[in-house]
C-alpha cells in the first residue's frame, strides 16, 4: 500500500521538502505497514510557511468576501467530487472504516468550506448612533493564525479551522498530528485548484516542537488546537504569552443520562454511535454512560448483543463497521485502560480483547458497575471502551455527571421534554444532545467549558474566534476642547 505525497509539506502553493528534518513514518493501522515517509520540517521551511502567510494575507484579506467565498465553495465542490478517492486516504491514514470516512470526514470540511463561504459576505460591523455623532464598527482579520490538529479527525480538523480562518481573510499555517500528516496536504492542493493564492494555506508536518515554534512566532496573531488538555494548557500559555487569541477544542469524559423513561433501542444505539464510532476516538463521546437502575440490566443485555454483532476487520471493506486504533502507542493506552478497570472491580460485560491479528484492534468494549472514583471513570481512554454507572435521582446524576474537571460534551435520553431541558440546563458542558448523541451539524458552534476548551468552532459563534472588532468614532461637529 502506498500513499506517499510528493513532498512533506506544502508551502506558498507548492509541495517543498527538506531531507534534513526527523523521519516521520506514516503507517496503516490495520496492518502497521508504512505508506508514506515524510520529514519533520526544519526551522527554514517553518521560516518560509509563516513568511508566505503573512505575505499572502493583506491581499486576501482586501479582496470582497464574496470573492473569498468562491474559491472555498469551489474548493468545497472539488471536495465531493473526489469524495472516493479522499475517503479512502482518509482510511489509510486513521484505519477509520471507509463507510465512516466516506460520510463523516471529508463531507463534514466541505461543509464547513460551503458554510463560512456564505457566511462572509453576510458578516458585517454595527452602527452606534451617538445624537449628533456616531461609532461603526468593522469586523477585520487576526491576520497569520495556525492550526494544530488530533490525529482523530485530521482532514475535518483542517477543514474546520482553515474555512473560518479563510472567509475572514486570515491566512494559515496548518500543523497536522505527527500520526495523521496526509489528508492536510490533499487540502493544501485543492485549495489552490480552487484558486486560492499561494501562502494562504500552508501545512507544515513534524511533532510538537514545530507547532510550539509556530505558536511562539512573532508574525501569528492566533492559535486554533485541537488535541489533549496537558498540550492544550501547554499550547494556551505560549500564546498567551504573545498575547494571541486562541480557541483550544480539548479533550472530554462526557456524560450521557439515560432515563428509565427513554426508548431503550434508541439509547443503547446513541451510546454504541458515543462510544463505538471512529473506534471511540472521539472527543465529544459520551463515555461515562449513566443508567437509570429500573432499567440497567435490559440496557446491559441489548448493548452486549448488539456490541458482540459489530463487525471489526479491513476498514477498506464497505461492510467493516469498527476498525482499529490509530496507532500501536494508542492500542497500549486502551488495553492498559481495560485492564485498570477490570483490576478495580469493573464488570466486564462484553469485548475486552485485541481484535483481527495484524494491526491495533480492540474489541468493543463495555464495562457496568463503573463507579465514579475508578480511573475508567475519571480519564479519557480514546479507544471503544464503554464505562456504564448507574444511578437513582435526577439530582444524583446531574451533581454526578457534572464532577470531573471536563466539559466538553453531555446528552440526555428520556421521553419527558421537561426534564430533558431541565437536566442539559444543569449540566456543566459545552455542546449537548437531547435524545441524539454525537450529530455535530456545520451550523452548531462545538466546543467545550472548563478544562476541555475555549472558544467555539462552527456555527455563527466562529466568527468572533476570526475576526476582531475596529471601533471608528465619527465627530459630526465641532471639537470641545477645554483648553
Ligand atoms: P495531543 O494533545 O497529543 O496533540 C495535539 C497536537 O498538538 C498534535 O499535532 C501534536 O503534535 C501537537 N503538539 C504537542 N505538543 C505541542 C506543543 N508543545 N506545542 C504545539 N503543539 C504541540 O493530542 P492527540 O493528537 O493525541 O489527540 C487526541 C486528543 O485530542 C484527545 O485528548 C482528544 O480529546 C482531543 N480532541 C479534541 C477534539 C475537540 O474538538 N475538542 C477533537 C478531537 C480530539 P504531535 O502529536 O504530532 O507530536
Amino acid at each position: 500500500m502506498n500513499a506517499q505525497p510528493k513532498a512533506s509539506h506544502f508551502v506558498d502553493g507548492a509541495y517543498v521538502e527538506d531531507t534534513a528534518g526527523a523521519l516521520i513514518e506514516v503507517m496503516y493501522p490495520a496492518t502497521g505497514e508504512v505508506i508514506a515517509t515524510l520529514h519533520e520540517a526544519t526551522p527554514a521551511v517553518i521560516e518560509a510557511a509563516l513568511a508566505s502567510a503573512k505575505r499572502a494575507q493583506g491581499a486576501w484579506a482586501a479582496m470582497r468576501p464574496v470573492e473569498r467565498g468562491r474559491v472555498l465553495r469551489r474548493a468545497a465542490d472539488i471536495i465531493r467530487v473526489r469524495g472516493a478517492e479522499l475517503a479512502r486516504l482518509e482510511t489509510l491514514d486513521t484505519g477509520k472504516p471507509i463507510q465512516e470516512t466516506v460520510v463523516a470526514d471529508w463531507p463534514s470540511g466541505a461543509d464547513a468550506l460551503e458554510y463560512f463561504a456564505g457566511l462572509a459576505p453576510t458578516t458585517t460591523g454595527e452602527t452606534i448612533p451617538l445624537g449628533r455623532d456616531f461609532v461603526y464598527t468593522i469586523r477585520e482579520a487576526l491576520g497569520v493564525c495556525v492550526g494544530i490538529g488530533a490525529w482523530n479527525y485530521p482532514s475535518q480538523i483542517a477543514c474546520w479551522k482553515s474555512a473560518p480562518a479563510l472567509a475572514f481573510g486570515n491566512a494559515m499555517v496548518f500543523k497536522p498530528s505527527e500520526v495523521t500528516p496526509l489528508g492536510a496536504l490533499k487540502l493544501a492542493e485543492i485549495f489552490i485548484e480552487a484558486g486560492l493564492p499561494a501562502g494562504l494555506f500552508n501545512v507544515v508536518q513534524g511533532r510538537g516542537a514545530v507547532g510550539g515554534a509556530l505558536v511562539t512566532d512573532a508574525r501569528v496573531a492566533k492559535v486554533s488546537l485541537t488535541g489533549s488538555v496537558p498540550t492544550g494548557q501547554k499550547v494556551y500559555a505560549a500564546a498567551a504569552a504573545g498575547m494571541r487569541h486562541v480557541t483550544m477544542e480539548l479533550g472530554g469524559k462526557s456524560p450521557l443520562i439515560v432515563f428509565d423513561d427513554a426508548s431503550l433501542e434508541d439509547a443503547v444505539g446513541a451510546a454504541m454511535l458515543a462510544n463505538f464510532y471512529s473506534a471511540g476516538q472521539v472527543c465529544s463521546n459520551g463515555t461515562r454512560v449513566f443508567v437509570q437502575k429500573g432499567i440497567k440490566e435490559r440496557f446491559l443485555q441489548r448493548l452486549a448483543e448488539r456490541s458482540n454483532a459489530i463487525v471489526m476487520g479491513d476498514p477498506l471493506d464497505e461492510a467493516t463497521q469498527m476498525g482499529p486504533l490509530v496507532s500501536k502507542v494508542q492500542l497500549d493506552k486502551v488495553l492498559a485502560y481495560v485492564q485498570g478497570a477490570v483490576a478495580q472491580g469493573a464488570r466486564l460485560v462484553c469485548g475486552g480483547a485485541q481484535g483481527p491479528k495484524g494491526g491495533w484492534f480492540v474489541q468493543p468494549t463495555v464495562f457496568a458497575d463503573v463507579a465514579d472514583g475508578m480511573t475508567l471513570a475519571c480519564e479519557e481512554v480514546f479507544g471503544p471502551v464503554m464505562a456504564v454507572l448507574d444511578f437513582e435521582s435526577e439530582a444524583e446524576v446531574v451533581a454526578r455527571a457534572n464532577d470531573t474537571q471536563f466539559g466538553l460534551a453531555a446528552g440526555v435520553f428520556t421521553a419527558d421534554l421537561t426534564r430533558a431541558h431541565r437536566v442539559i440546563g444543569a449540566l456543566q458542558a459545552g455542546t449537548c444532545w437531547i435524545n441524539a448523541y454525537n450529530l455535530t451539524p456545520v451550523e452548531s458552534p462545538f466546543g467545550g467549558v472548563k478544562a476541555s476548551g475555549v472558544g467555539r468552532e462552527n456555527g455563527h459563534a466562529a466568527v468572533q474566534h476570526y475576526t476582531q472588532i475596529k471601533s471608528v468614532y465619527v465627530g459630526l461637529g465641532p471639537v470641545d476642547a477645554p483648553y
